[in-house]
């Protein structure tokens, strides 16, 4: 079996102002778009990417650790006008697996530097407030989850509130059906094969489907009190 770069999962930073075609988002100049075929162009969220963290292109023996270690990843192109061709940006992968490459790398000391500065980077674009109100939000709709899943939920949904263009109101973000929405997402992504799949090829709605059942089970559970 041979894994050649056209097989895999691409996102594009795009030239133009763009919409996302499912959810009607206006994202912007540069926005970071999935291809869908005649579905059109969609956000990262719409397209179940926006987990992921992205790796720039420069550290080789970290990017194909990360790659190695990540279940779900995507090369980020970017056209380029001089070159008239899509350059490779980098990659995204996800967090757990940059975690693992990084620990690889980590004899080398340049390497937890950048470590350092990825992480603040990161903190320093969290609302540290609205995470706390969205964690606090999570743990009472969903008393028995797992300690510390709510920051990560909330982190995530802080990232995707303050990077977004034309967002709703904070109050609307917080609502009951949001927060769920936000849970389920996390679910599929770290209690289920959904990535797995996704990796594999599969459609979302039939990835969706096949973990359905194994996702409202935990979800049944975190949220008993
Ligand atoms: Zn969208």
């Amino acid at each position: 079996m041979t894994t050649t770069e056209s097989q895999d999962l691409k996102v594009f930073i795009s030239s133009r102002e763009s919409v996302c075609d499912e959810c009607g988002e206006e994202l912007g100049r540069h926005a970071w778009i999935v291809l869908a075929g005649e579905r059109g162009a969609l956000c990262l969220a719409c397209a179940d990417l926006d987990h992921l963290l992205f790796l720039p292109s420069g550290d080789a023996a970290l990017t194909r650790r990360a790659r190695a270690r990540s279940v779900l990843s995507a090369v980020v192109l970017k056209w380029s006008r001089a070159r008239k061709r899509y350059e490779r940006q980098g990659l995204l992968v996800e967090a757990g697996a940059l975690d693992q490459a990084e620990q690889e790398c980590l004899a080398d000391e340049d390497a937890r530097a950048r470590r350092r500065e990825r992480e603040a980077a990161r903190r320093a674009e969290l609302d540290q407030q609205y995470v706390q109100r969205f964690a606090l939000r999570v743990r009472e709709l969903y008393p028995r989850i797992p300690p510390g899943r709510e920051v990560a939920i909330a982190e995530h949904a802080c990232l995707k509130y303050s990077g977004r263009v034309g967002r709703s109101a904070e109050a609307k973000s917080l609502d009951e059906q949001a927060i769920r929405l936000a849970v389920v997402a996390h679910i599929r992504h770290t209690e289920t094969r959904y990535d797995e799949l996704l990796a594999a090829g599969h459609e979302r709605w039939e990835a969706r489907a096949e973990v359905e059942g194994a996702m409202a089970r935990v979800l049944a559970r975190w949220e008993a009190a």
